[in-house]
């Protein structure tokens, strides 16, 4: 099945249509694959492609999204969302540079392990979780 059609799937199940909107902004969502984006960097995105949705249905599309869990968004300390697609395959955690915004991503075999080991001592089903470590990163710490 491909990506779009999984993604309109997840719509259809929750009983929402998939509007000419929706999968312009699915779209531009998987040809940015890997990429942290703002809401103003996805409305960028779309007009350069020649598609006029307003800022505010970005908005409201995003949380959409994300409430489905085909998004997955991540919160700056200065109150800025970014958005990526939840890839199950590309698990991964962020690090995030408080003075240049940076995100790194990493993924760690250990912190995976030791998450299982917390759910068997409490008896826990872990069915989601996400990392975030803040500070500053290389060329910032010079
Ligand atoms: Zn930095
Ligand atoms: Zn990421
Ligand atoms: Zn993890």
């Amino acid at each position: 099945m491909s990506r779009l059609k999984e993604m309109e799937n997840k719509l259809l199940h929750a009983s929402y249509k998939l509007t000419g909107p929706r999968r312009k902004i699915m779209e531009v969502l998987l040809e940015n694959e890997g990429a942290h984006l703002t809401a103003e960097d996805i409305h960028h995105l779309l007009r350069v492609k020649g598609n006029q949705v307003g800022l505010a249905t970005v908005y409201r599309t995003l949380e959409l999204f994300c409430e489905l869990n085909i998004l997955s968004q991540l919160n700056f300390e200065d109150s800025t969302s970014y958005y990526e697609l939840e890839a199950k395959d590309q698990h991964h955690h962020h690090l995030i540079c408080l003075s240049c915004n940076k995100i790194i991503e990493f993924s760690d075999e250990m912190l995976e392990n030791f998450m299982k080991s917390i759910e068997g001592q409490y008896g826990f089903e872990v069915t989601e979780h996400k990392i975030k470590y803040l500070g500053y990163c290389s060329e910032c710490r010079q």
